[in-house]
């Protein structure tokens, strides 16, 4: 039989009118076996989340202040919830529970996960389905690393019955059995790693959004949605900025070959954006599939006559770079330059120790360092085999007047990478998305 795992984000169940929408959504497909649900999210401008208010909670508990009032907060949005939906579960022990342990010093995981937990048992009431506590089967290790393989054996094994089930998301716990979370937004993780368990044929993750958006709307105006996105295409996207998606939750279905849809419980008709490790060909998909870029870097230009001759020496660089713990993002290189893209703010307090270690180290001529550097990727999977597409990209970008500051294409020939100033990043996005997309 098809399975398909939901993942519902924070404001998908920020009350009880979402809830209802929530199992609607869920009860019109009998493959929607498993569920996921996130802490309760805003439920309007200015709302707190959940998840929020429980951190809150932690640094009051240990500033010695009273949580009292915060808590109150937490326990009326929980209580609303039961009493609007008439839920047959008795929350209040729970909350107790929860309120005495914050009061007592749990850590922040705990007092986080909580979000998660209480929503889960609500959850799993309103469906009449069984509620599976994340801490039997996410595990971490004693540093707080996700241990994909044992959680893999051991949440096949808890749902391998083909039950339906709900399972809280964003936490798990330590061998000690001590709770410990993903980082912000990562109940998108735990929706991932139970497909991955149950072998779903669909990760289906809604949210608030109808997908991904081909350019951030805040640049360009009303960007087309992307239709359907290769996993690749995605993390290239979402490395660059774009954010809709965990960017840690599409490991554990993008290895198990299984397709994540985003969805939008306020929009469920809308098919979302699928996201798939292979995609068919399809005429109607643009040359690029979004555009996506940061503000922010520094070049490390380092000029050495000769250079290209000479064995190890970007081994030598690279050495420096990692020893004073930056890591970079790109490195074109000419005959005698090689340039080094890092993030400013990672940089700046390493400046000067780090031109005077690679002359020490490496004899160069000269060494420049140029801040203010965006870099923009425009990703696509119909760029691979299609002539052209780099150099239309950079016609349009003299059109604009733009100075093209850094070309980094990289061997997947799934993204071209640009650097410009940082006060050319708009124009230049802009610019890209009219030539390929109008
Ligand atoms: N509730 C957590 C957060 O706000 C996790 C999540 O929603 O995915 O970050």
């Amino acid at each position: 039989m098809k399975k398909i795992v939901t993942k519902f984000g924070g404001s998908s169940l920020a009350n009880a009118a979402q809830f209802a929408k929530v199992k609607e959504i869920i009860l019109l497909d009998p493959a929607r076996r498993y569920v996921v649900p996130s802490a309760p999210g805003k439920r309007f401008d200015g709302d707190d989340k959940v998840t929020d208010l429980l951190y809150r909670c932690h640094r009051q508990a240990m500033e010695g202040e009273s949580i009292a009032e915060t808590f109150g907060k937490i326990r009326a949005r929980y209580q609303e919830i039961v009493d609007e939906l008439k839920l047959t579960v008795d929350i209040t022990p729970e909350l107790d529970e929860v309120e005495a342990q914050i009061a007592a010093g749990a850590t922040a995981d705990y007092c986080a996960s909580r979000g998660e937990y209480l929503n889960g048992i609500l959850l799993a009431n309103y469906l009449g389905w069984r509620f599976l506590d994340a801490a039997k089967g996410i595990c971490f290790d004693e540093e707080g690393r996700f241990d994909a393989d044992k959680t893999n054996t051991i949440m096949s094994a808890l749902l391998c019955d083909d039950m339906p089930a709900v399972v809280p998301g964003f936490y798990g716990a330590k061998p000690n059995r001590e709770i410990h979370t993903f980082s912000r937004g990562g109940s998108d993780i735990t929706g991932a790693i139970v497909a991955r368990a149950v072998k779903a044929d669909m990760y289906e993750n809604w949210t608030d959004v109808s997908g991904f958006l081909m350019a951030d709307p805040r640049v360009v105006e009303a960007p087309r949605e992307i239709a359907s996105i290769t996993y690749s295409e995605l993390r290239e996207l979402s490395y660059m900025g774009a954010s809709v998606l965990h960017a840690d939750a599409m490991f554990p279905v993008q290895r198990a070959g299984i397709p994540t849809n985003i969805r939008n419980t306020n929009n469920p008709n809308h098919p979302g954006t699928m996201i798939a490790v292979h995609q068919p060909h399809d005429e109607s998909h643009p040359t690029i599939t979004g555009i996506a870029g940061r503000k922010g870097f520094s070049t490390i230009n380092v000029e050495k006559a000769m250079m290209n001759s000479e064995l190890g020496f970007g081994r030598k660089v690279l050495q420096v770079i990692e020893e004073e713990g930056l890591s970079f993002e790109h490195m074109p290189t000419g005959i005698d330059t090689l340039c080094v893209v890092v993030e400013s703010k990672e940089l700046q307090p390493k400046r000067d120790e780090i031109v005077r270690r690679i002359v020490e180290l490496t004899g160069a001529d000269t060494i420049s360092i140029h801040e203010n550097l965006s870099v923009i990727a425009t990703v696509g999977r119909g760029m691979v085999n299609n002539c052209g597409t780099a150099a239309r990209l950079f016609s349009a970008m003299s059109r604009a007047g733009i100075n093209v500051r850094m070309i980094d294409q990289g061997s997947s020939e799934l993204s071209i990478i640009v650097g410009v100033d940082d006060d050319d990043f708009e124009t230049t996005i802009r610019a890209i998305y009219r030539e390929f997309v109008g």
